[in-house]
């Protein structure tokens, strides 16, 4: 199994819209060619007033304040397909858009509600959710398998298992959490968490501009990590692998750091002996946008669902580096609201609609937002009969029982 490594990237932390033009990554804004692969790829191109070719346009041409007054890009879900699709290799989702939406927020009447709980629940508790820091490991006890919190025992220890609050505080994300743990325990892995001291990376509300939230939780998260030895990180946040790969280094991060799903590939050869129990399912694959366009973690999850004994894989027809976004990605897990409002079809509906149309009867996702979003897509489109929706690692760990 080949394991992808990030691209090597020049740093961005520090880029700003006034010194843009300094920076290599501002100036490979300037050799735009203005061919309009980006709106063109976008999923949600034809909404938008200001998709990122025209924000380029308009940025050549000093009228970057219409593009701040107007709540356009609140319609990117930062999805990395405009970033993929450039010739030009503009860091549009990771660079320019987070810049642009700063001020778009600063000039916003006013944030969406929901939206605005998440980040402020965000910057009071650690988590989206407004839960308790205290309920953070609460699932551990149900896990069936021992799990070692950090606090309460800090001996040092291989892997450091970053679970971020989707999978720590949302009942299906737990389910998820317990099945890792279990798959990590039969695999012999030396892990512990963090348990209530881990909050957020922050990596939503830094492709939402809110670059201050972001600054607050990585200087947090940094100063828990400083307090224990480890050789490793794995979370099982996309979000979260993506700001300590791309982030976390400014702050001197300098642990290495693997995703669950591409983590577990790598041990394939001693998982696939534990995957005794036959699944008849017909399963199809939904690439993560940050997994997959933006690290290239496309086989690792499909080597791990071909492992399964009496799984069959069926293809969507957007796959891989076409994969449609779940829409939940750089705040659009909080603006389905807003985007129901405007008369936007949600990305999970749409994108259930293509698993559906593959006859499989298992939807498998590796991004802790995507069960709960599509769940809620395949009820509200009355498929929830016909489709049920697995983190990979949950059907590895199904297959691992007796
Ligand atoms: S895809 Fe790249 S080169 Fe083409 S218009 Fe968009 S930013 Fe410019
Ligand atoms: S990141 Fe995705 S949603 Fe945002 S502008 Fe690019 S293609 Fe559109």
């Amino acid at each position: 199994m080949n394991q992808a490594a990030p691209a090597v990237v020049t740093p961005t932390y520090d880029v700003t819209l006034e010194n843009l033009f300094e920076h290599p990554e501002g100036r490979r804004v300037l050799t735009c060619i203005q061919c309009g692969m980006c709106a063109g790829t976008c999923p949600y191109g034809e909404v938008m007033d200001y998709p990122p070719r025209r924000i380029i346009n308009m940025l050549r041409a000093g009228e970057l304040e219409k593009v701040f007054r107007s709540d356009s890009l609140l319609s990117c879900v930062a999805c990395y397909a405009c970033m993929a699709k450039c010739p030009r290799g503009i860091r549009l989702t990771e660079v320019l858009l987070p810049l642009v939406k700063e001020q778009v927020f600063i000039n916003l009447p006013e944030t969406p509600a929901e939206l605005q709980k998440a980040l402020e629940n965000t910057l009071r508790y650690g988590n989206p959710f407004g839960e308790s820091s205290r309920k953070r490991a609460a699932w551990v006890k149900t896990a069936g398998v021992p799990i070692r919190i950090l606090s309460e025992d800090p001996r040092p220890v291989d892997v450091l298992w970053f679970v971020e609050c989707q999978n720590s505080y949302h009942p299906r994300g737990q389910d998820v959490s317990r099945a890792t743990a279990r798959l990590f325990h039969a695999l012999g892995i030396d892990f512990a968490i963090l348990g209530n001291e881990e909050k957020c990376a922050g990596e939503c509300a830094r492709l939402l501009g809110e670059t201050g939230l972001f600054d607050t939780l990585m200087d947090y998260n940094m100063a828990v990590f400083a307090k224990y030895k480890f050789n490793r990180i794995v979370t099982s946040g996309v979000h979260a692998y993506d700001a300590f790969i791309y982030q976390y280094p400014e702050r001197g991060f300098r642990y290495p750091v693997e995703q669950t799903t591409p983590f577990l590939a790598r041990y394939l050869d001693k998982l696939r002996p534990m995957l005794t129990r036959k699944l008849p399912y017909v399963v199809t694959y939904h690439d993560s946008c940050c997994l997959g366009r933006h690290n290239g973690f496309y086989e690792e999850p499909r080597a791990l669902l071909k492992a399964i004994p009496g799984v069959r894989l069926v293809e969507m027809v957007h796959n891989r580096v076409n994969s449609i976004c779940c829409g939940g990605g750089g705040g659009g897990m909080w603006l389905d609201t807003y985007y129901k409002a405007k008369g936007h079809e949600r990305l999970s509906e749409r994108r259930v609609k293509e698993a559906i149309a593959t006859g499989a009867d298992v939807l498998a996702v590796s991004c802790p937002y995507e069960i709960s979003r599509f769940e809620d897509a395949l009820k509200v489109l009355g498929y929830d009969q016909k489709m049920v929706v697995r983190d990979v690692v949950e059907l590895l760990a199904e297959a691992m029982e007796a």
